[in-house]
């Protein structure tokens, strides 16, 4: 099968069209799956200079999400069978420890995500296990149905979960532009919640607004926290922080007394400070997300196939330029997803 292949760690400058066997079911859960279109996340540019711990082997077939057309299905799967075009889930989990068996997979210990350290999804074939796979609305494009997954996933967590975000409260959604967060403004609006979204580009924040931002802020031209201040009285009922040291104080300076800040990464930097003080004062609830788990995995594709929380896509790679996509992710410019289209 054709794939895109991490030959060597560093940057997309490594990434290789390689033809390597297909992959086979192994046992009786698993479904394999013809990829049509794969799309990537911050995530796989991380991958190709090398995560901390162990090294996965290379080649690597990148990519971690991905949508296309099941083929073939082990003895024990159920819910799909050949020809269902399904969304993937990228995130495996062992099924048998605790954490699996309690139904919270991103915590089990050998959590990962596919083209991490196992085969990813631009390549002709992947296999997962049946639980990794949801129907995909009938009505859904590859390009949306393989961008879905991972953006919409943690977004879902970190606000549904983890924020437990309830109708009327308001929540600060920095830097849109990148799937998690375009996602996460979808999730409040479901929610009820009033959005307020920034970025430094009037072009993304007119696309938080016709997604249903209530108010968007330039954060290269205002002051953040104070705008958020004015416009609540009080501070935001949620912050979503993806962004990290650039964003850090400003988030807890937005954050109401006894409000939630949620995060699930840190682009510009893992290493912020805190107040312990102010914490324990104003009683503030600083909370990590990562991923989801499989049954809000299967709620999220419940809403897909209602028409609801649909991703945004910035551009189509054909299979063979895929690493522009890489490019394009690295520049940091994008709207939305990138995707490969894999297989026509
Ligand atoms: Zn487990």
């Amino acid at each position: 099968m054709r794939a895109l292949t991490l030959t060597a760690f560093g940057g997309p400058e490594n990434l290789q069209h390689l033809e390597l066997p297909a992959p086979t079911i192994t046992t009786p859960d698993q479904v394999r799956i013809r990829v049509m279109a794969a799309a990537i996340n911050r995530l796989d540019l991380f991958v190709l200079g090398g995560l901390p711990g162990p090294k996965p082997t290379l080649p690597l077939v990148v990519g971690s999400d991905g949508a296309g057309i099941v083929e073939s299905v082990g003895a024990a799967v159920t819910r799909v069978a050949p020809g269902d075009r399904v969304l993937i889930n990228p995130g495996i989990s062992c099924g048998r420890c605790d954490a699996c068996r309690a139904g919270e997979q991103p915590i089990c210990r050998s959590f990962h995500v596919l083209g991490e350290h196992s085969p990813g999804t631009i390549a002709e074939f992947v296999v997962v296990p049946e639980a990794n796979v949801a129907k995909a609305p009938a009505n859904m494009p590859w390009s949306q149905a393989a961008a879905f997954s991972l953006a919409t996933l943690t977004a879902w967590r970190m606000l549904a979960t983890r924020a437990r975000l309830a109708a009327g409260e308001t929540v600060l959604i920095w830097g849109v532009g990148g799937g998690v967060s375009l996602a996460a403004i979808q999730i409040a609006k479901l929610h009820g919640a009033r959005v307020i979204a920034t970025s430094s580009s009037d072009l993304k924040l007119e696309t938080a607004k016709r997604l249903g931002a209530d108010v968007t802020l330039n954060h290269g031209s205002v002051d953040v926290a104070k705008e958020v201040r004015s416009l609540t009285g009080i501070g935001a009922d949620v912050v979503v922080d993806s962004v990290g040291e650039k964003t850090w104080a400003n988030s807890l300076k937005a954050l109401r007394p006894m409000g939630r800040l949620v995060t699930c990464g840190a682009t510009t930097g893992p290493h912020v400070s805190i107040d312990i003080r102010k914490l324990f004062w104003f009683q503030w609830n600083i909370l990590g997300s990562t991923m989801g788990n499989h049954k809000e995995f299967q709620t999220i594709a419940t809403l897909a196939a209602r028409g609801l929380l649909w991703p945004i896509v910035d551009s189509v790679f054909p299979l063979d330029q895929g690493r522009g996509a890489f490019d394009r992710l690295a520049q940091g410019n994008q709207l939305g997803k990138l995707v490969i289209e894999v297989s026509s």
